[in-house]
């Protein structure tokens, strides 16, 4: 079963067949920008060498769809401070471990002695949680897929002694941001996960206001290229509307329990993306109900009113689609996987860590 879908979705006569009707569409237009917003797609299109298939004025670039890499140095600094006060246990997923702050990282943080751990799941930092009297944070990154295990958690009651220092992000504001800011994008490959959460209805307002085209597509090479091929008719076809390719996952109201999950614990604020900027309404914060387990609440933890990037780095640039990340001065140089300078590089949902995997055409 699992071969023949494979086969399926990556068929390359398939996807040659409708890579011929890109090439004639692409003939009639000028210089296309097609914005992605997960690095699950990313690595798709690197591993699969979408970008050389296209013509040459149909790019691709990646956005801001890699958690890790818009997490600000701001947090970062923040909970690795809070790591090292000597009753203090930070849990945090591992590819955010070494994603350097304006001073430190946590990998940093733990070598001078905080107590900093990597866990797979909040449910396992909440089990450290049990067996100490010490006080456990749990760093919540992420965006829409991992936020409602993080509110279920929290709806579960939890131990006292456990808090979340809660910075979920959220996808659709982003994308507006990067539209209302005049970047040049001309259609969006809507992210295929975070949309089996959020539905299909938060990008058709989008798609309206903003007159652009927009596919929710899955992960597949097939997906993608159909993805492509119906915002390059779109575009061609003067039309603005949401396709849905991934609707073997995606629904048009989402996932309604997952979405009850998260009204039921957050609310709103306004969040930093890393390189990009504050953006309105564009996190979650636990509702005040809930504060005990807000670490923000419990600890008064401060947070620096501005964004940072190691220097030279491009991160910013990167996250905007501005440029590609062999375009980074430092890519490969002297920004690799094992010595990342930037959070681009050091996830492996990264656009730089990707790149440096995989050969990747520049333009
Ligand atoms: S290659 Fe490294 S320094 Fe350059 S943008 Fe990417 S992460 Fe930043």
């Amino acid at each position: 079963m699992e071969g023949d879908f494979l086969r399926f979705f990556r068929n390359k006569e398939i996807v040659e067949k409708i890579v011929k009707k890109i090439e004639e569409k692409a003939k009639h237009l000028e210089i296309i920008k097609i914005m992605h917003v997960c690095g699950t797609h990313e690595w798709t299109i690197a591993h699969f060498g979408i970008r050389s298939l296209l013509p040459d004025n149909i790019k691709v670039v990646a956005g801001p769809g890699c958690p890790v890499c818009v997490t600000p140095a701001n947090e970062i600094d923040a909970i690795a401070n809070l790591s090292l006060e000597k009753d203090v246990i930070v849990t945090t997923f591992g590819d955010v471990f070494r994603v350097p702050g304006s001073k430190t990282s946590l990998i940093e943080a733990k070598a001078m002695g905080g107590d900093v751990r990597i866990v797979y799941s909040i449910s396992e930092s909440i089990e450290i949680a049990k067996k100490t009297n010490r006080k456990v944070v749990h760093f919540s990154i992420g965006f829409e897929t991992t936020a409602p295990t993080t509110a279920l958690e929290i709806l579960r009651n939890p131990p006292e002694n456990f808090s979340a220092f809660v910075t979920h992000k959220l996808i659709p504001p982003a994308m507006e941001f990067l539209l209302k800011q005049g970047c040049k994008i001309d259609g969006f490959i809507c992210p295929g996960h975070v949309s089996t959460i959020i539905g299909a209805r938060p990008y058709r307002s989008l798609a309206e206001a903003y007159r652009k085209p927009m596919v929710i597509a899955g992960f597949e090479p097939l997906d993608v290229i159909i993805g492509i091929f119906n915002i390059i008719t779109q575009i061609e076809e003067g039309t603005y509307y949401v396709y849905n390719e991934y609707s073997r996952a995606v629904k048009e109201e989402g996932n309604i329990e997952a979405l009850r999950l998260l009204n039921e614990a957050f609310e709103y604020s306004d969040s930093w993306w890393r390189g990009i900027g504050l953006i309105e309404r564009s996190g979650l914060k636990l509702k005040s109900k809930y504060e005990k387990y807000d670490a923000l609440k419990k600890f008064n933890m401060e947070l620096a009113k501005e964004d940072y990037m190691p220097e030279g780095c491009k991160c910013g640039e990167v996250l905007k689609g501005e440029i590609m990340p062999e375009e980074c001065p430092l890519f490969k140089k002297v920004c690799t996987p094992t010595h990342p300078i930037g959070p681009c590089m050091v996830s492996i949902e990264g656009a730089c860590a990707i790149a440096y995997k995989h050969s990747i055409k520049v333009f």
